[in-house]
């Protein structure tokens, strides 16, 4: 705004309630608006998902962060989808979300109400694909020294991690609500953070960044387990029995024995007079073998035959041949028995070396996967309707489809508008920050006009897609894995359920 006044006055954002003022030229604190000449600008470009109907949709193309050069045609086949990434957040709830957006498909009348929702109240599950220990349930995860979240039950071949939330950005200091949101925010745009787990003397350091492996105490982890002890030795078995007496697949969680296993009692392996030292489940399979840690199968070994006890002089025989090996394959060692009944480590055959080799082949690559949490609560569905909870049940009814920077977001049962998404499945940048602290993200309702004006949306809001999308618009197209949020697959009444 031009005044008489040497110096420019300073206008006040409020899309947050921060209710920066900013002096022209420069940013406000989350460094998304900015003051451009008396004007209070959004400084990312509004975010547009292209599809084409029955095409298959392909990864994003043109992924940078300002405006490209799409021609605006929005009539050539080409369906334009407004995501809520750099549309902007009003503040306080009672006001309209800034882009409430209709079009046409396929015959009716659709309109996506977009919004750039500030999450209090949200987090991130990490699945960090390892046998590796990297803390024991309910440690504490750090970053710069500072409480982030703990580490979760493990899921079958990962380790998970409940990062962030509500205890973590505003109940604790201002510090530790701070690192958290920074932490959040840069997983959330998939950079790397380091953290640390556990207390002094049991502490492992771990570099999670999502699509990307993790980094374990310094060392990058390369595979996740084919499956655990057990589940090997039944996977293999067949492999194994014409060329070995028995065989160990260590594992901390259930190291396998091949003789004593169900596998190998049908495929006729005699006993081997092998001892574990572990608690044993069932036949075949053993608890507690070891302490958790780095080492073979997620265990603290790096000799494995610190978990066999003495070889049974009833069953065993000088010359028994033996393959220890982990449940990635990458650790394997052969041993024959001498005539004290003692392993005694030799060349592995070329069979049993194909056959770990073959365990490592049927691993998957290890990845972290950061999944955003976030509740979006009453005062963000007030920006879509001025009847919040009826959006809830129109999102429960299947009415409205629920979608996060135009990635298919999974919605909790239960109370509210609970979603969780793969931040890998959204365009690049999309989450921000406010410093009360609360990180941004993008979240879009998609539903029949019809039914946004039964549920009490802002009817006079709504603008045609034409309006919205200009040459400033960055476009992305969409994932190959994400369905379209306008398809009328996602819809109930499409299914012929509903009117
Ligand atoms: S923190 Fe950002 S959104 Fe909040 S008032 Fe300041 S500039 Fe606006």
């Amino acid at each position: 705004m031009a005044t008489d006044r040497a110096k420019p006055e300073k206008i006040r954002c409020d899309a947050c309630p921060v209710m920066c003022f900013i002096a022209d030229g420069k940013a406000g604190a989350c460094d998304r608006y900015a003051n451009h000449g008396g004007d209070l600008v959004r400084l990312d470009a509004l975010t547009i998902i292209e599809s084409t109907e029955n095409t298959r949709l392909v990864p994003f193309m043109k992924d940078s962060s300002g405006p490209n050069d799409w021609d605006g045609d929005i009539v050539q086949g080409k369906r334009p989808f407004v995501t809520a990434v750099g549309a902007g957040t009003t503040y306080p709830d009672y006001k309209p979300a800034p882009f409430i957006v209709s079009q046409e498909v396929e015959g009716v009348d659709m309109v996506t109400v977009v919004t750039e929702g500030i999450f209090s109240y949200c987090g991130v599950k990490v699945k960090i694909d390892t046998d590796r220990h990297i803390g024991h349930e309910r440690d504490i995860v750090r970053v710069d020294g500072e409480p982030i979240g703990h580490v979760m039950t493990s899921e079958y071949g990962s380790k998970m991690l409940s990062l962030g939330g509500v205890e973590h950005l505003t109940g604790g200091s201002k510090k530790e609500g701070r690192v958290t949101c920074d932490a959040l925010l840069r997983l959330c745009n998939r950079e790397a953070v380091e953290m640390v787990i556990g207390d002094e003397g049991h502490e492992t350091t771990v570099v999670v960044q999502a699509g990307k492996a993790p980094i374990i105490n310094g060392v990058e982890e390369k595979l996740m387990r084919v499956g655990c002890g057990s589940a090997t030795i039944g996977m293999f078995a067949k492999q194994w029995v014409d060329h070995v007496d028995d065989v160990v697949v260590v594992d901390d969680h259930i190291t396998g024995v091949l003789s004593e296993h169900q596998a190998g009692k049908l495929l006729d392996v005699e006993p081997t007079g092998i001892k574990i030292n572990g608690r044993r489940s069932t036949p075949g399979r053993y608890f507690n073998v070891a302490e958790p840690g780095t080492g073979w199968g997620g265990t603290d070994i790096e000799d494995p035959l610190t978990i066999l006890g003495d070889f049974n002089a009833k069953f065993a025989r000088e010359g028994l041949k033996l393959l220890m090996v982990s449940t990635t394959g990458e650790q394997y060692g052969y041993y024959e028995l001498d005539a004290d009944l003692k392993p005694q480590s030799a060349d592995i055959p070329p069979a049993l070396k194909a056959s770990a080799e073959l365990i490592a082949e049927n691993c998957e690559p290890s990845v972290c996967s950061v999944l955003f949490m976030g509740g979006a609560g009453g005062s963000l569905r007030a920006g879509v309707t001025e009847n919040p909870v009826r959006l809830t049940k129109s999102v429960k009814d299947s009415l409205t489809f629920v979608s996060c920077g135009g990635a298919e977001a999974f919605v909790w049962p239960g109370g509210g508008i609970t979603v969780m998404v793969d931040v890998l499945d959204m365009p690049t940048g999309s989450f921000g920050y406010v410093p009360t602290p609360a990180l941004v993200a993008p979240i879009e309702f998609t539903m029949r006009v019809s039914d946004y004006g039964t549920l009490g949306g802002h009817m006079n809001e709504i603008k045609p897609v034409a309006d919205v999308v200009s040459d400033e618009t960055r476009k992305v197209d969409q994932f190959q894995n994400q369905p379209d949020p306008m398809a009328s697959a996602n819809y109930r009444w499409a299914k012929g359920t509903s009117g």
